[in-house]
């Protein structure tokens, strides 16, 4: 825990928030707006509101949420195809915890729950595997959700159900990229991103390196962790390389990130996965910005082994999520927020996920409205 003293430090939080108050005062003069940064990653998301970010710096930087939560991202389309899967006779969903109470078009799997279907809660794609080899009579639908950082563990799942011959278990794949999607982001004439706050966990798996595209968008942008001083310290350093028109790509979160990220889980992904094109919630179809399972192990393809019935999604009315991801609204901006939404009954995605922003406003942020 010393090592992480430093960076909970009170002490050192305080002259962080004065430097990067100075530094941001000298950079609206010199744009004559506040620069806005953003963070894509649902922890990150959670830890400035935690920390009350917003509020402190709300006056110097205009703080953004972007497309880092994956339940919230993935499409309405998809989130249908999943409640479908758990109204399949003899079919069991294994899911991560926060994609069970994602509104689709008509119902959810917590509600498909209620109603009969089996909709089970696994802590890893591993125990889905064990499960389906438990219960032979059953097929198991596990659904893959996530980005790099999950994708490797649902990819090993793939691999070991194959090793050991389990034929009931297969995959629902929806896992997406995240570089592609700040590339999305940086081609919408709507919006102005001056910098990003990278994601930890996501480049512990893909490394600094993944990101060198930002430099054709002569953008700043900081890799960094999730305590505190480490956000002030990416923002500080954002700050401080527009002041110099330095635009590059530093790696803060040298304790976990490497340059080249994790080679054994990019070979894992590598192995199961091929990159596709895949619809995100709010942006549609971004190109090469998904992965789908290899033809090698197609067997293991729940979209390949079920015939589901085809989907209409509709998007739920007054629901501002898409605009959210995208950095365009804020959760403040919905005007269902904290009055017909909330995290008991939420509307959206953003509101489900204990990453969404929505939930992160609601619960840190609201009276601060
Ligand atoms: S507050 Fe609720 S309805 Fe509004 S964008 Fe967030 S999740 Fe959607």
């Amino acid at each position: 825990m010393k090592v992480l003293e430093k960076f909970r430090d009170p002490a050192i939080a305080r002259t962080l928030i004065k430097e990067v108050q100075a530094s941001a005062a000298r950079l609206t003069e010199r744009l004559g707006r506040r620069a806005v940064l953003m963070e894509v990653c649902g922890t990150h998301t959670v830890a400035i509101s935690r920390a009350g970010l917003r509020s402190l710096l709300g006056d110097y930087v205009d703080l953004r949420s972007g497309p880092g939560c994956p339940v919230c991202v993935t499409d309405y389309a998809d989130v249908d195809r999943m409640v479908a899967f758990a109204r399949l006779p003899g079919v069991t969903v294994g899911t991560f915890g926060d994609m069970v109470r994602v509104p689709g078009s008509e119902s959810s799997l917590e509600r498909e729950r209620a109603g009969g279907a089996d909709v089970r809660i696994f802590y890893s794609p591993a125990d889905a595997v064990t499960w389906a080899a438990e219960h032979p009579g059953r097929e198991t639908v596990f659904l893959g959700v996530g980005f790099e950082t999950t994708a490797p563990a649902v990819a090993l799942s793939i691999k070991e159900a194959r090793a050991r011959g389990v034929k009931n278990f297969s995959v629902f794949v929806t896992h997406k990229l995240v570089p592609p999607a700040m590339e999305a982001l940086l081609s919408d004439p709507e919006l102005r991103i001056d910098g990003f706050i990278l994601p930890g966990h996501v480049s512990a798996i893909i490394g600094r390196r993944a990101y060198t595209f930002l430099e054709r968008y002569n953008l700043p942008a900081v890799i960094t962790g999730f305590e505190t001083n480490d956000i002030l310290d990416a923002i500080r350093e954002i700050l401080r390389m527009m002041l110099n028109d330095e635009r590059r790509v530093v790696n803060g979160y040298t304790r976990v990130v490497r340059e080249e990220g994790n080679k054994i889980a990019q070979q894992q992904m590598a192995e199961v996965f091929a990159v596709c094109d895949a619809s995100w919630r709010g942006f549609g179809v971004i190109p090469q910005s998904g992965m789908r399972m290899r033809p090698e192990f197609s067997a293991f393809d729940a979209a390949e082994r079920f015939a589901l019935p085809p989907v209409t999604a509709r998007v739920p009315a007054g629901c501002a999520c898409g605009e959210i991801l995208k950095g365009k609204l804020t959760p403040r901006d919905c005007r269902l927020f904290a009055k017909v939404c909330n995290p008991t009954q939420p509307v959206g995605p953003c509101m489900v996920s204990s990453e969404g922003a929505c939930a992160a406003y609601y619960q840190f942020e609201r009276h601060a409205l």
